[in-house]
């Protein structure tokens, strides 16, 4: 299940949708996955999709995670990323490793102090864990070079615009279930530029917290 040729396989489906940044698909494949779901399903924890975490939220689709971290590290080195939805944590443990420090975000506490044991579990030192609304940011730490969205908002909240530095990137779904898409917008000196990546279907960005 865990096996050397299971996680090769990953790999290897992954590239062929398009990533190539040696530097994911080496990362994706040294993430154990299978610590980041509930042991009853971790014989699929390889496989290349979302998958239960519990609080009816998910774990995300590893092409999906290769893709958002490619897209955030095209432009060069990335120092400060803000993550908001932690959830099992596996975003923020594939991207640890390639920046200097991420700063991420979850509303659902009980989500939250198991991502944290994971990230301890595997020595992952420089990951800075908040219980809260994404949607306000982390302006003690602002501006961010990159942000990521793994939960999709209808709108871009304003306070994430902020808090993104003149030259950084935010890669986001947004918009309703049915229609979203995986967007990259950087921001300029005069503003901010927006590509569309793919369409995607991520879980909607909710206010306030829960335990
Ligand atoms: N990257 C995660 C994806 C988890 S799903 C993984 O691979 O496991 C998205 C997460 O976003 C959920 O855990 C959900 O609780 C969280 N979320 C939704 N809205 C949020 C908000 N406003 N602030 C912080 N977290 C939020």
């Amino acid at each position: 299940m865990t096996s050397e040729r299971t996680r090769t396989r990953l790999i290897q489906r992954i590239r062929q949708q398009g990533i190539q940044s040696t530097t994911v698909l080496e990362r994706i494949g040294q993430v154990p996955r299978h610590l980041f779901v509930d042991e009853a399903i971790a014989s699929r924890a390889y496989e290349d999709s979302s998958l239960p975490i519990g609080n009816s939220q998910t774990i995300s689709q590893p092409y999906i995670v290769a893709r958002m971290t490619e897209a955030l590290l095209a432009s060069g080195p990335v120092k400060q990323v803000l993550e908001i939805g932690t959830g099992s944590g596996y975003q923020t443990a594939i991207l640890a490793p390639l920046v200097q420090r991420i700063y991420t975000i979850e509303r659902i506490g009980s989500l939250l102090r198991q991502a944290r044991q994971r990230f301890q579990q595997l020595q992952l030192k420089n990951i800075r864990t908040r219980h809260g609304d994404g949607a306000r940011g982390w302006s003690d730490y602002a501006p961010f070079d990159g942000i990521l969205l793994t939960a999709a908002p209808s709108e871009i909240p304003a306070a994430l615009l902020e808090q993104l530095r003149p030259g950084g990137r935010m890669i986001l779904p947004v918009g309703p279930p049915e229609q979203q898409t995986l967007q990259c917008l950087t921001r300029t000196a005069e503003g901010y530029e927006q590509q569309t990546l793919e369409p995607v279907r991520f879980v909607p960005m909710l206010t306030g917290i829960s335990r």
